[in-house]
């Protein structure tokens, strides 16, 4: 996208979707595919998905101080005691999971009843990265996306390990588009806030994750090979519906915002 205009990339001929785009960084550069596109206003048209990644989207639990303290007072955390992690907790979200923006998230697809917003900064992976340090890691980063890690508390208690409750269809609303890092270099100066029905309720700068963007990346470089389009959800803030007593779960016909300074507001209706 530039501006007001969306780039068809796959009437360039180098590049079917996102993921090939990403692939191809290092040879014809993104301004090279986007020359040749066809240009569509963004008024006529409804956004997918900025990327389908093509294995499970990598996901960090308890990443910022406030929010591991609220979850863990909830009790909702069957795997760990411990408040405040040592090492990253490390799981992933199924990519049948993920929808676009404006799409609806699907209580129906949640039988227990529980489901939660998490809004979250979400990193792009752009190289190859493999065995990659904290200093080099911000070079294979591509860009940054949002993304909303709805979840499945009761589902997620219940099998303990978090696959189930974070899969459900449509539990991973993403976008609205991926920001290139080249425009939003210092992605710690962002805030992150969520709104439920236009009520504030989560706000957190970027800067407060414990384990930042290099810092994940280097962790997990350190045993697999991070591959462009990769996508990694950094974790969210206090302010998520277990935090409060009772939960404030979602129910259909709320409307959940995410926004992130610098990338724009990933908005879902929930039915
Ligand atoms: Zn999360």
């Amino acid at each position: 996208m530039e501006g007001d205009e969306v780039v068809d990339i796959a009437g360039s001929g180098l590049a079917e979707d996102m993921a090939d785009l990403i692939a191809a960084w290092d040879l014809p550069t993104v301004e090279t595919v986007t020359s040749l596109g066809e240009r569509m206003p963004l008024a006529e048209l409804s956004l997918l998905a900025p990327i389908i990644p093509r294995k499970n989207i990598i996901a960090v639990g308890r990443n910022y101080r406030d929010h591991a303290a609220e979850f863990t007072a909830s009790g909702f955390d069957a795997s760990e005691k411990q408040v405040i992690p040592e090492h990253p907790v490390i799981f992933t979200k199924s990519t049948t999971s993920v929808i676009g923006p404006d799409d609806p998230i699907v209580l129906a697809n949640d039988p227990s009843g529980t489901t939660d917003y998490e809004g979250e900064l979400a990193v792009v992976i752009g190289r190859p990265a493999r065995n990659v340090s904290e200093a080099d890691a911000i070079d294979c980063v591509f860009g940054w996306t949002i993304i909303n890690d709805v979840t499945a508390r009761d589902l997620q208690k219940r099998h303990v390990q978090w696959f189930v409750g974070k899969s459900p269809d449509t539990f991973c609303p993403m976008g609205p588009w991926i920001v290139t890092r080249d425009e939003l270099p210092d992605i710690e100066q962002s805030w992150l806030r969520t709104h439920v029905n236009g009520e504030l309720r989560q706000e957190t700068p970027i800067s407060a994750l414990i384990f930042g963007v290099s810092n994940l990346i280097a962790t997990l470089s350190e045993v697999m090979t991070l591959e462009p389009g990769d996508v990694i959800a950094t974790g969210t803030g206090a302010g998520v519906g277990i935090g409060f007593d009772p939960p404030r779960y979602l129910r259909a016909g709320d409307l959940v915002e995410v926004s992130i300074d610098g990338i724009g507001t990933l908005r879902n209706p929930v039915m």
